[in-house]
């Protein structure tokens, strides 16, 4: 019985999930990382700390599964996406905390590049508007700002990845011969990959001062990367799958055609509607990116609606506000009472991504009267994943041809039968959660399972997507229209904030 360990190094945690040729988990480990905050707007992780947690997760999978290396057929890695780690290729050593998606200390630099072209300078060759969020000014900033960066840098000295680079690299013998690459939907979330060619672009690389020496290969999603190195529980079994995790959950739910979507509710909401072989340039705010490569044939695109804060609403609730005590319990509070009473939070704490992208934009409470309670807090806070999906999907809508007629939808928030429920009714579309919630490591399982023929075909793996819940909407198109109205009202009360130093 051939099994997949599937490598998830997300935004808060790193889990190892064990996955067998039906794409049930078997056994998993996850351990939480710190989340470092030096100042307002920054958010570091320790990557050292990510990859001691990630060799302890596989140890923790493999022993509760009772399973060896011998079992196991290939490895994939999925991964929070544009979280940027330099590190030094002979000692291994990060030279920096690294700088993760949410991050937005990058924005003057932003600014002055924005000030030469506007925000979309790049858009034609990256598919992406210049932001904070991708990763291409975080490696300036960590080249500009850490003593003696930028010699080593030109020296050879330093390398980049994104975390699965850094996972892959280390898993792989590190200093000691590791494979310093990235797959093709990592390397779509620099800002320094040309989409059409699937290179590093030098001129790119030139606007941003980073020099070339630093940047890994880029490969396909699913294909050879490499084997762990001979000290690894997982000793020369072969890594075959690489997809950032938004791309890994569209691989996940089998949404390997033109027309097919989902969305991801985790820390953030990202929408992800594959384009097939063509590459669509959205005109309402939304991201083109790269869907998948398997080895050998053509890459597959996408219109991605990103949404910044959506699960870390409730999170700050949680830790910021002490509402509650764990995630979970939102639903219960949100429940005890009917409706939002007129309350809107629009958590625009890092601007608002998609289809916005106003980095002005601060968070706002709105609609407060003396009659609010914690119970509304609670429900705007889900209402607010809601709204912000409805508008990226309205984008995706506009942007493609055929209309999306049902969400499939998949991450952490999806428990919540409340939230599920509000989603299909401002929707005014059917939701459909899979039978596998953990869609990101499926996905990152199926690309290292096709390519070691664990799975022969995508037909395969469609064969194994089954519907666990529907929620069918409930609003008339009069009451969805009026809470869309309030919505709207209350994230224009977010814009302007920030002033322009
Ligand atoms: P990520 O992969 O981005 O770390 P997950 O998919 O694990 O995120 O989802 C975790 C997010 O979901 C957290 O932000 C948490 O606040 C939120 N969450 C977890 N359970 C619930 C719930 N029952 N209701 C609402 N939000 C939840």
């Amino acid at each position: 019985m051939p099994y997949i360990v599937a490598i998830d190094q997300g935004t808060t945690s790193t889990r190892a999930i064990l996955f067998d040729q039906q794409g049930s988990p078997v056994a998993s480990g996850q351990l939480e990382h710190r989340q470092i905050f030096p100042q307002p707007g920054w958010v570091e992780h320790d990557a050292a700390e990510i990859w001691r947690n990630t060799r302890e997760v596989i140890g923790t999978a493999l022993s509760k599964a009772d399973v060896t290396r011998h079992d196991i057929a290939g490895i994939g890695i999925t991964n929070q996406r544009e979280t940027t780690v330099v590190w030094d290729r002979t000692t291994g050593e990060p030279i920096h905390n690294a700088i993760v998606w949410q991050d937005t200390r990058t924005q003057g630099l932003v600014d002055r590049l924005a000030a030469d072209g506007g925000i979309d300078r790049f858009t034609e060759i990256t598919g992406l508007p210049l932001a904070t969020y991708f990763s291409a000014t975080k490696i300036a900033w960590i080249l500009d700002n850490v003593d003696g960066a930028r010699q080593r840098a030109e020296a050879g000295e330093l390398m980049f990845g994104t975390t699965d680079c850094w996972v892959l690299w280390n898993l792989t013998g590190g200093p000691d011969g590791g494979v310093h690459a990235t797959d093709v939907t990592n390397a779509s979330r620099t800002l320094l990959m040309d989409l059409r060619t699937l290179e590093w672009r030098d001129d790119l690389l030139e606007a941003f001062g980073i020099p070339r020496s630093l940047m890994p290969e880029i490969r396909p999603s699913s294909g050879l990367f490499g084997h762990a190195e001979s000290s690894s529980l997982l000793r020369e079994v072969p890594i075959t799958g690489v997809l950032g995790d938004q791309q890994a959950a569209t691989f996940g739910q089998v949404a390997f055609d033109a027309g097919e979507s989902k969305n991801t509710y985790g820390t953030g909401n990202f929408l992800i509607v594959n384009t097939g072989e063509e590459i669509v340039s959205s005109t309402n705010g939304l991201l083109t990116t790269v869907a998948y490569q398997i080895d050998g044939d053509a890459p597959r695109y996408a219109l991605e609606g990103s949404i910044a804060v959506t699960g870390s609403l409730v999170q700050w609730l949680r830790d910021n506000l002490g509402l509650i005590s764990d995630a979970s319990e939102v639903e219960a509070l949100a429940a005890s009472v009917p409706d939002n009473g007129g309350v809107y939070i629009v958590p625009a704490f890092s601007g608002l991504f998609a289809p916005y992208w106003r980095p002005d934009a601060r968070g706002v409470i709105t609609g407060l009267t003396r009659f609010a309670n914690k119970g509304h807090f609670a429900r705007a806070a889900l209402e607010a994943a809601a709204f912000q999906t409805r508008e990226v999907l309205d984008a995706a809508n506009a942007d493609a041809d055929v209309a999306i007629e049902e969400l499939r939808v998949d991450g952490g928030m999806v428990a919540n039968d409340t939230l599920m429920q509000f989603q299909a009714d401002i929707l005014g579309i059917p939701v459909v959660r899979p039978k596998v919630p953990e869609t990101t490591a499926l996905g990152a399982a199926y690309a290292a399972g096709l390519a070691t023929g664990v799975w022969t075909s995508l037909d395969d793996l469609r064969a194994n997507w089954a519907e666990d819940r529907r929620w069918e909407p409930r609003f008339d198109e009069a009451e969805r229209e009026r809470r869309l109205a309030e919505w709207r009202k209350a994230v224009t009360r977010s814009f302007d904030w920030v002033d322009a130093d």
